[in-house]
């Protein structure tokens, strides 16, 4: 099963990615993670892509497209997988369906997490990350047991620089400039379903669920 989460920053793309993962034996791969561990490490990538990510921008196609064909030619990912964060481009979706269509296959699903953007900056401001296990938490939502501490590796949590409110607002902009369009392309392709990402986590999930039985 291969599915793509779409939505904008902040929808709860990731959140229920690690479920749909958990629950379908598939791996989650982010491309957000995939920098952010990049940039932990001091990489060159990480540090090319650092200056995006800060700025609230899209890391460059040419950077983000091969790291992701690579990712998803791994072996875990042969029974298929779940995509956050990419596609985020129209040319991406493009290069993603190529690289499918050569060997025969195709994206099953494109789920779309449905958040306002009134929403999108109060969750944002309230997002605590893991860097070391990519684990996500909600200060009032989704709390961690211990006050900044991750329950799944024990790290300490951060606010991702990111996720300031003056990031988000560039980061909801490019959302809609570059990544809404992908609504329609999935919808073409008559994979797209569309969820209440307003709702509790667990609620958005058996919505989630009922969809891909
Ligand atoms: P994305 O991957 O789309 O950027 P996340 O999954 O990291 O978004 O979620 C953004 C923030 O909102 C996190 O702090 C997360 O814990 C919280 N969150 C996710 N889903 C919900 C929900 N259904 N209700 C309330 N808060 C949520
Ligand atoms: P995320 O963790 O998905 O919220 O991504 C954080 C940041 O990483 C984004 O704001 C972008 O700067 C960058 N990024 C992640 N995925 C992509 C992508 N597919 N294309 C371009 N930039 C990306």
């Amino acid at each position: 099963m291969k599915i793509i989460m779409l939505g904008a920053p902040g929808a709860g793309k990731g959140t229920q990615a690690k479920m749909i993962a958990e629950k379908y034996s598939v791996p989650h791969v982010s491309t957000g993670d995939i920098f952010r561990a990049n940039i932990k490490n001091g990489t060159e990538l990480g540090k090319q892509a650092k200056e995006y990510m800060d700025a609230g921008k899209l890391v460059p196609d040419e950077l983000t497209v091969k790291i992701l064909l690579d990712r998803v030619a791994q072996d875990d990912c042969k029974n298929g997988y779940v995509l956050d964060g990419f596609p985020r481009t129209i040319p991406q979706a493009q290069v993603l369906e190529d690289a499918l269509n050569k060997l025969g296959e195709k994206i099953d699903y494109a789920i779309n997490v449905d958040v306002p953007d009134e929403n999108i900056v109060k969750r944002m401001s309230g997002r605590r990350a893991c860097l070391k296990c990519g684990a996500t938490y909600h200060i009032e939502h989704i709390p961690p047991k211990q006050e900044g501490i991750c329950d799944t590796c024990g790290s300490e949590l951060v606010l991702r620089d990111d996720d300031k409110p003056e990031t988000v607002l560039n980061r909801l902009k490019v959302y809609h400039d570059q990544t809404q369009p992908l609504i329609d392309f999935y919808s073409e392709r008559n994979v797209l379903k569309t969820v209440d990402g307003t709702r509790d986590l667990k609620d958005v999930f058996a919505d989630i669920i009922a969809i891909l039985g």
